[in-house]
């Protein structure tokens, strides 16, 4: 890795609806949510399902292995950074950091696999890496 820079990253807000997700996250657990009703899985976590509106949800693991669908690099930040759209395997799209890459090799359907993210004074987030 030529650039051992990596930007620190804020802690995450924290919320009732969200407890769960952020306690696993600092087990380097991640979770998303799934719904009984229609059986869709989305991210970010929502107690109400975005598909069909049922407030019958549940949180599930998710293996943390994904593709990128999109990003982009911030080059001009004082570290530089990528923000991506990750689709996971599971089917949701989460938005996220790639990390710990170079980010010239990055592309486009590239396989990525979770790895957590330390934050200033919060939970660990979850960001992705080249697989
Ligand atoms: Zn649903």
């Amino acid at each position: 890795m030529a650039d051992t820079k990596e930007r620190k990253l804020p802690a995450p807000a924290v919320s009732a609806e969200t407890q769960a997700y952020w306690d696993a996250a600092a087990k380097g657990k991640l979770l998303v949510r799934k719904c009984t009703s229609c059986g869709e899985l989305h991210h970010y976590p929502r107690t109400i399902c975005p598909f069909c509106f049922s407030d019958q949800t549940e949180w599930t693991p998710a293996k943390g292995t994904g593709t990128i669908y999109s990003y982009s690099v911030m080059r001009r930040a004082e570290v530089p950074y990528a923000i991506a759209y990750v689709t996971l395997d599971e089917g949701p799209s989460m938005m996220t950091n790639l990390v710990q890459c170079d980010f010239d090799t990055l592309r486009i359907g590239q396989r990525v696999k979770l790895v957590f993210t330390p934050t200033e004074g919060g939970p660990p987030v979850p960001t992705f890496t080249p697989a």
